[in-house]
């Protein structure tokens, strides 16, 4: 008789992976593609993950950074993280036919950022230089109306124009605990600068962050399935390690892991960033399986029944 395998509970987080954006933005390209055939171009990747770019990839779907790199006659489908007003201007201008898949929740900051502006009040934006998310809202209002505030000391030594109201608005995928810490800051030193109806920060980050709190407190090693670019799967990674768990990993596919890095441990965590589909999960519980018996328990935190619906032209087509 062989050798039992040592024993091993992974904890997965429940929810994880996907959200209703990123669901939504998947089926716009591949829609695209039944309905107007290959190629189908995409300005930035649709969502931050190489999986899930490769799978669209091999179905004609062609990646690109800028419009400018797209043909005048192929439909073009932006991404989940939305783009700058200019971006659909110059498609139009170009008479292009493109499917706009900034998730409806983005597009929602987008509008509460033009009704502050309407109102006259100056932008603080929280959230990563860079990220497209960030270029996108920005690029909602003309230049010189927003803000960018990265962190806590950055809000400490922010000097908005003087005289004019303020108002501040966030990137979806932050850290909730960060963004708290951020927001009372600047409430503090601009006691009136107008708050937002509702958090800016999606309900999929809030419960993908609560989930892997309450995983990982109980772990020795957790692993987040996503992408280095994924600004919610590294927010996961961090959130993790800030939980207690004494070590906190990011993989992009299961291949990654050595299953005996929980040599010796007999607790896990295994959550996944909102672009990371569940197949890349199952990776990884995979890889494990390899070594030890694995007894696998979902700890849910939160249900969700989130689902957007596609973009009227898509509708019809289907
Ligand atoms: S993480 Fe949130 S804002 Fe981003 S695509 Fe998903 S639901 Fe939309």
């Amino acid at each position: 008789m062989p050798d039992a395998k040592p024993a091993l509970t992974i904890l997965l987080a429940g929810p994880r992976g996907f959200c209703a954006g990123v669901d939504r933005a998947i089926k716009i390209v591949e829609e695209a593609l039944r309905r107007f055939g290959a190629p189908v171009y995409v300005r930035h990747e649709i969502v931050h993950n190489r999986f899930v770019v490769e799978t669209l990839r091999a179905q004609g779907a062609v990646f690109v950074e800028e419009l400018e790199e797209v043909p005048d006659d192929r439909p073009v489908v932006f991404s989940a993280h939305g783009v700058p007003k200019s971006v659909p201007a110059e498609a139009q201008r170009r008479e292009m036919i493109y499917l706009d898949a900034t998730c409806p929740l983005v597009s929602k900051v987008h509008r509460g950022a033009e009704r502050s502006h309407a109102q006259g009040k100056h932008l603080i934006l929280i959230g990563h230089a860079g990220h497209p998310e960030v270029i996108g809202t920005m690029g909602q209002l003309p230049p010189g109306s927003v803000t960018l505030v990265e962190d806590v000391a950055q809000a400490e030594s922010v000097q908005p124009p003087e005289g004019v109201p303020l108002a501040f608005t966030t990137q979806t995928t932050l850290s909730v605990d960060d963004t708290a810490e951020i927001v009372s800051v600047l409430r503090r030193r601009f006691p009136d600068m107008a708050v937002p109806a509702k958090e800016d920060i999606c309900y999929a980050t809030t419960n993908r962050q609560a989930a892997v709190k309450e995983v990982a407190s109980r772990a020795e090693l957790t692993i987040v399935v996503g992408a280095p670019n994924s600004s919610n799967s590294v927010r996961l990674r961090e959130v993790a390690a800030r939980a207690g768990c004494p070590r906190a990993l990011m993989v992009q596919r299961g291949a990654e892991i050595d299953p005996s890095i929980a040599d010796g441990l007999s607790t896990i965590a295994v959550t996944a960033g909102a672009s990371a589909p569940e197949v890349l999960v199952e990776e990884v519980v995979a890889r494990f399986r390899d070594r030890f018996t694995v007894t696998v328990e979902t700890v849910t935190v939160a249900e969700e029944h989130v689902v957007f619906k596609l973009p009227p032209a898509l509708q019809a087509a289907q």
